[in-house]
């Protein structure tokens, strides 16, 4: 496919933290063309070059930097891109998410707004793309759409509880998890908060951790998920590293299996988006890594491009069944590679329509 002829899309508050990884992650989109991207009144009108502090590893591309910042609220701007990703601020993403849906838009959204609501699907392709089968139902938005991602923690907890939920079944999780900066968005924490130090609160996390991972590992019944019937206790805690988030994970299984079988569930987890071959999934959802001190965010958060989430510390639970150690790159695999992803997912299955690869 030639740049011309792969699809235009827009990213909504395309200059902060999210935003910039999936204007890094569109430049070399196999599918997908960076054609439009808004922000705050603050940013609007601006050059991307002059509105973003860039803070990708990547050079920025000149013709992206020349691209004009437009307004987010759609009754300011009328967007051309019928596919609209959003790293928006939750409040923002309040005011205008559903109104660009309504305006025909097919919209991904990382933020929490719509997350819980009975008729948006919440999805990780590995492990429910079947819930797709909401937007059959989700007549509120026509005749755009509405999607959302996940929590970024929620995602590489999912990833690594989905394999064993099918394989053993879950009945109850204990995760602690130790969360990045770029989690809490460009302009954060503050540094004099987080150097030789570590925050153990971030409002409204663990709540999320909680209900969101029922939801993603529920069942599409007609028009509603039936939340699984999993116990999750979470405590959440910022640590000063910059990307990738560590969860402590022990889990309470239906079955006992021995760790051999644990191992081989995770390793051997395969799903819809690697049989698809789509772009951005991974070669595999879950690594298991062997070695004693692993995973460490700087060492294998960027494994198969960000997008799996890392395992290690396998053992035996002496309260539960099983323990281990995740890790997933949080504006990867758990913000903007996520969404890419779910926007693929929902190409390949024909169900954006008027667009099609
Ligand atoms: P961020 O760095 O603070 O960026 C926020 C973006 O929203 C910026 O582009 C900002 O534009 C824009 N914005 C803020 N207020 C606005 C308004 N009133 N009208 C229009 N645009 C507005 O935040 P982030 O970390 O990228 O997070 C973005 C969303 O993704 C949030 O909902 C967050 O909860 C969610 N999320 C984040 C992560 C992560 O790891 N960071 C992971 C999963 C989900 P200006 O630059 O012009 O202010």
């Amino acid at each position: 496919m030639t740049i011309e002829e792969r699809i235009p899309v827009a990213v909504l508050g395309a200059t902060g933290s999210v935003g910039q990884r999936f204007v890094s992650l569109l430049l070399r989109h196999p599918w997908f063309r960076l054609a439009e991207v808004t922000a705050s009144e603050r940013s609007a009108g601006r050059r991307y070059g002059e509105a973003a502090h860039w803070l990708q590893s990547e050079p920025l591309p000149d013709e992206v930097a020349a691209l004009e910042v437009r307004p987010t609220d759609p009754t300011d701007v009328h967007l051309d891109s019928r596919l609209v990703f959003s790293a928006l601020d939750s409040s923002a993403a309040e005011r205008v998410e559903a109104a660009y849906a309504k305006a025909g838009h097919f919209v991904v959204s990382n933020a929490k707004t719509h997350r819980m609501d009975p008729d948006v699907p919440l999805l990780v392709p590995e492990v429910n793309s079947a819930h797709l089968g909401l937007l059959e139902h989700q007549s509120a938005h026509a005749p755009g759409a509405l999607l959302t991602n996940p929590n970024c923690s929620t995602i590489g907890l999912v990833l690594t509880l989905a394999p064993l939920d099918a394989a053993f079944g879950i009945e109850q999780v204990h995760v602690v998890t130790m969360q990045a900066v770029s989690g809490a968005g460009l302009h954060g924490v503050p540094s004099m908060q987080m150097i030789d130090n570590l925050v153990p609160h971030i409002g409204g996390e663990e709540d999320k951790l909680e209900t969101e991972t029922q939801k993603i590992l529920g069942v599409l019944r007609g028009d509603r998920i039936d939340p699984a019937a999993i116990r999750v206790s979470a405590q959440c805690t910022r640590v000063a590293v910059v990307d990738g988030h560590t969860l402590c994970v022990s889990v309470k299984l239906r079955e006992s299996p021995g760790l051999d079988e644990v191992r081989e569930a995770l390793q051997g987890f395969r799903s819809a988006p690697q049989e698809l071959g789509l772009p951005s999934a991974p070669d595999r959802p879950v690594h298991v890594l062997d070695q004693a001190d692993r995973p460490q965010p700087r060492l294998d958060r960027d494994i198969d491009q960000g997008m799996a989430a890392t395992v290690g510390r396998l053992r035996h639970c002496p309260l539960f069944d099983c323990k281990y150690v995740a890790l997933s790159h949080n504006t990867l695999r758990g913000a903007a590679g996520g969404s890419i992803l779910v926007a693929e997912q929902a190409l390949a299955e024909g169900r954006i329509p008027g667009l099609e690869i």
